[in-house]
């Protein structure tokens, strides 16, 4: 949720700009004053007035973070944007993330999931697809330090850069210590020195990418591809998370892929059928010109071999493409050619005009 948008103000709105935008919207969707009033927005309205109008979880929030979830579980903060996102992908979680801001005081970005739908004839020479990925992406003025001046974040007062802020408490039963995320730095143990204008001190920010994404040859259904750092941007030039695509094949109209072979079905006249026959079809590789033999039946297959799919993207080895036949007959046959017909017939012996009952077990299943 973009808590900005929902109130319509600035990300650089004033505490007073955000009050007065909340108290109209309020007055707009409180279900005991409106008529047009719905709990949802209400609740939303409302949600971002809490976290706008606090500073500390404003901070939270600017920096990636979700202030609404309990503190303490620094792992939820900066994916918090995620589901938003517009377009065709997910991003997922790697594990890394947050990883003890002790020994480690930046965050890696998420790794991104893109699937991406594919035609066989890339699949068959290759080829090559633009995409447009939003995200959380480096900040390019600020080159991802979230700095004006381009400094390195310095660590942050409230928590001397622990990320966390210890407070001890006395009680009945003694001192009892407890340990909070910092609300400061949201568990970061940094701040942006001489925040950044663009990106308000985030060092990313979300935003589109074109991507050119090579369709590697004879790609698998559901096979993936890593490019290594190509992922969400990491906060303060953390490690960036990788992007995935992930290869969605669309069915072709004519050849129908089974692993590295493909078939497809021709529909052959019946005197060709059983006189024989050159014939050409187009495929992706050109023309191709093979042979129908003399005396072929329905269901007969023609192997053409290396018009298949490649074996992989650096071999130049195919499969097969596999050609079956299937049989047309005239629709109506002239006088002459029903005299022809009949003549034929009569050259035939018992066992050929013999009209038969087939299994039907097998014909139907
Ligand atoms: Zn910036
Ligand atoms: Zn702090």
């Amino acid at each position: 949720m973009d808590y900005y948008s929902i109130l319509g103000v600035a990300q650089n709105a004033s505490n007073e700009e955000i009050k007065k935008a909340y108290r109209k919207l309020a007055r707009q969707h409180h279900p005991d004053i409106s008529n047009s009033a719905d709990e949802d927005s209400f609740k939303n309205i409302t949600t971002a007035y809490e976290v706008l109008s606090d500073p500390a979880k404003r901070q939270v929030y600017d920096l990636g973070g979700d202030p609404t979830k309990p503190s303490g579980q620094a792992n939820n903060n900066p994916m918090s944007d995620i589901f938003n996102m517009a377009g065709e992908f997910t991003q997922f979680f790697t594990g890394g993330g947050f990883d003890g801001f002790a020994n480690k005081p930046q965050v890696n970005g998420n790794n991104i999931l893109y699937r991406l739908q594919v035609e066989l004839k890339d699949i068959l020479l290759g080829g090559e697809n633009k995409i447009n990925i939003t995200a959380n992406f480096k900040c390019e003025i600020c080159d991802g330090t979230g700095s004006k001046t381009f400094d390195d974040p310095v660590k942050c007062q409230t928590c001397q850069g622990k990320g966390q802020i210890s407070k001890v408490t006395n009680t009945i039963l003694g001192q009892m210590m407890s340990s909070s995320t910092c609300p400061t730095c949201q568990g970061l143990g940094l701040m942006p020195a001489n925040p950044c204008d663009n990106c308000r001190g985030k060092s990313r920010l979300n935003q589109t990418k074109q991507f050119n994404i090579k369709v590697p040859k004879g790609v698998n259904e559901s096979e993936q591809i890593e490019l290594t750092g190509e992922g969400e941007a990491g906060i303060y030039n953390g490690l960036a998370g990788n992007l995935y695509i992930e290869f969605h094949i669309i069915p072709d109209k004519v050849f129908v892929r089974d692993k590295n072979n493909l078939h497809c079905m021709v529909q052959v006249p019946f005197t060709k059928s059983l006189l024989g026959d050159k014939a050409n079809i187009k495929t992706y590789y050109g023309d191709l010109e093979f042979f129908i033999k003399p005396n072929s039946q329905r269901g007969d297959t023609i192997k053409i071999h290396h018009y298949g799919v490649p074996i992989n993207a650096n071999s130049d080895k195919k499969g097969d493409l596999i050609i079956h036949l299937e049989i047309s007959y005239p629709h109506k046959l002239n006088h002459k050619q029903r005299q022809i017909m009949s003549e034929f017939a009569k050259t035939l012996n018992n066992s050929e005009t013999k009209i038969e009952v087939l299994d039907g077990t097998t014909s139907f299943s």
